[in-house]
């Protein structure tokens, strides 16, 4: 069983080989990341890439200020609202 602290996304699994042949799993801190489109999967502009920045910013600075700022690219909602708007 793995220790408690390391139950959490902010840490990721890198699986090695030791040199008596064992593999082990190591729980190592992310350093960076890159937020992605819900529905596209595109990068998304306008989000931080870095786990400092996101901590130390402030609200508005984390992700853009729309609906599905942060989730969502502008293409995908502009055609999500589309949809929405023509289905009433
Ligand atoms: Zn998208």
């Amino acid at each position: 069983m793995v220790r408690p602290a390391y139950r959490t996304r902010s840490r990721r699994i890198v699986k090695r080989r030791t040199p008596s042949g064992k593999s082990r799993s190591y729980y190592r801190r992310r350093s960076s990341y890159r937020a992605f489109c819900a529905i596209c999967s595109t990068p998304l502009s306008g989000v931080p890439g870095s786990l400092y920045a996101v901590r130390y910013r402030g609200r508005t600075e984390k992700r853009p200020e729309r609906y599905y700022g942060g989730v969502v690219c502008p293409a995908c909602l502009a055609a999500m609202l589309k949809l929405a708007t023509r289905s009433l």
